[in-house]
């Protein structure tokens, strides 16, 4: 076994768009885990890969996906990491956002709870009301509690406010 890593990631993974030589957007989730793993991260879990409606102007339909991801970066030098790749599958950063996009990494939630910087913001500030996030993440992570609300991933998935 390694050695414990200092921090561990759930992250949101997401295409709606192919990549020339590695193909579909499912194909592309497969590739990006592979990826993750050649940057040096222990990816500890991975969801089915489900597919959703386009949010905002694109019209391609979806592929969505959780994993769980652990390593030694703190969420600044992570959010690099994914940026990294996303780039590496062609992702323009130019443009409007939640245009259709070939790859798309969020940090969802941290292990070390919330973090808030210019550029940054974990929890993922609309996980919560994003099916196409919640249902893979609780598929892999049902027990972990957002420490904004203090639901787990299985009661933010199932839906509905917490009784009074
Ligand atoms: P959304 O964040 O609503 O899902 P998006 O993923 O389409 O939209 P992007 O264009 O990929 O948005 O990212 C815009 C910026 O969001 C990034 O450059 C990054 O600095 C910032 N950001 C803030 N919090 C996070 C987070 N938790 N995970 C990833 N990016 C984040
Ligand atoms: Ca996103
Ligand atoms: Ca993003």
């Amino acid at each position: 076994m390694t050695e414990a890593s200092a921090h561990c990631y759930l992250i949101a993974l997401g295409s709606n768009r192919r990549v020339p030589a590695v193909g579909r957007p499912r194909a592309v989730l497969d590739a990006a885990v592979a990826a993750l793993a050649e940057k040096g991260w222990q990816v500890e879990a991975v969801s089915r890969w489900i597919e959703s409606r386009p949010l905002g102007p694109s019209l391609r339909r979806y592929a969505n996906g959780a994993a769980l991801i652990a390593g030694d970066l703190d969420p600044p030098e992570a959010l690099e990491s994914l940026q990294a790749i996303e780039r590496s599958f062609g992702r323009e950063r130019r443009g409007q956002r939640w245009r259709s996009r070939t790859l798309d990494l969020d940090i969802v939630l941290w292990s070390g709870g919330a973090w808030h910087s210019a550029d940054l913001a974990i929890p993922h500030p609309a996980f919560r009301e994003r099916d196409f996030v919640l249902r893979p993440a609780a598929q892999i992570a049902p027990h972990w509690r957002d420490p904004v609300s203090g639901r787990t991933l299985r009661q933010l998935a199932q839906g509905g406010l917490p009784s009074a």
